[in-house]
């Protein structure tokens, strides 16, 4: 596939930055990822907004404007000819002359990585099944609501995942649940309520929470934010993540615990097609 790295439309394989990249010294660099489905881009506007937040919680400079940004999205599309996948970008401090953690100086540009990824999405097998979540210790640092490179917590989490034969891992902090590794989390307790942390510095503000959050209030179901227990989850009726990578996903089991009936709920099945019709007819 064709890659964008620094004003060039490169393909994957040759797509290169320097060992002295401050991504790859320091992981001090900010990404995103956003949905495409039938060649148009999901909730970019959303995850873009957030993408400013974090850089300028860095004091990173975008080397881009974000309507550049845009169309260098859009170009990728165009020549990857991608009808359902990802689209992935990634903004680093730049290659300085050394290994000095402090900024560099001056003149040293951000870097500004791009590429697509093909996925199913709205078709995917494990949205008819659902999927297990295992819970591990959040061990990550105190400004998670900054989208930063640096996921070695969350590498191992999911590793700890996959090695389980779950598809995420729920982080726990002080008893409570903060999110999945890629995810938001959220249940629904046993009398219909939607509950999902709030936002703070202890979560990134997921774009699809946000808006599956959005969805719910205005077809005036119940949602509560606030943090809930893995033992609340386990004795819900249904449990499920969001992200821009699997929109609304069912979890049908905690730890190997079964979550509600084991199958997919009404309500995650219904909050998914809500999500799947507004990413349809807002997509850019
Ligand atoms: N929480 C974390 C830690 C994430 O990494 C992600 C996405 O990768 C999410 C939540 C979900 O965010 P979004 O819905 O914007 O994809």
């Amino acid at each position: 596939s064709i890659a964008y790295v620094n004003g060039s439309f490169v393909p994957l394989s040759e797509a290169k930055v320097s060992v002295l990249d401050r991504g790859f010294l320091f992981a001090d660099g900010i990404y995103e990822v956003a949905a495409v489905l039938d060649g148009k881009l999901i909730d970019n506007a959303s995850h873009l907004a957030r993408l400013e937040r974090s850089v300028g919680e860095i004091a990173l400079k975008l080397p881009e404007t974000v309507a550049r940004i845009i169309e260098i999205q859009k170009e990728l599309i165009t020549r990857n000819k991608l009808v359902s996948g990802l689209v992935y970008l990634q903004v680093t401090r730049g290659a300085d002359t050394g290994r000095d953690f402090a900024f560099p100086k001056s003149g040293v540009k951000s870097s500004l990585v791009m590429f697509v990824s093909e996925k199913e999405i709205v078709d995917a097998p494990s949205a008819k099944t659902g999927v297990g979540v295992i819970t591990v210790p959040d061990i990550r640092w105190e400004r998670r609501d900054i989208k930063s490179v640096a996921l070695l917590a969350q590498v191992l989490a999911k590793q700890a995942a996959a090695e389980a034969g779950a598809a995420e891992a729920w982080m726990l902090e002080d008893g409570f649940v903060t999110e999945g590794g890629s995810s938001s989390a959220f249940i629904l307790t046993q009398d219909d309520v939607i509950v999902t942390r709030q936002n703070s510095n202890a979560i990134l503000p997921g774009c699809t929470r946000k808006a599956v959050v959005a969805l719910a209030e205005e077809r005036q179901l119940r949602v509560e934010e606030r943090p809930f227990t893995v033992a609340e989850a386990v004795a819900a009726k249904e449990a499920f993540i969001t992200s821009a990578s699997v929109f609304v996903q069912p979890v049908v089991t905690i730890d190997g615990k079964t979550v509600g009936t084991g199958k997919p709920g009404p309500m995650a099945t219904r909050l998914r097609e809500i999500y799947v019709d507004f990413a349809k007819a807002t997509a850019s």
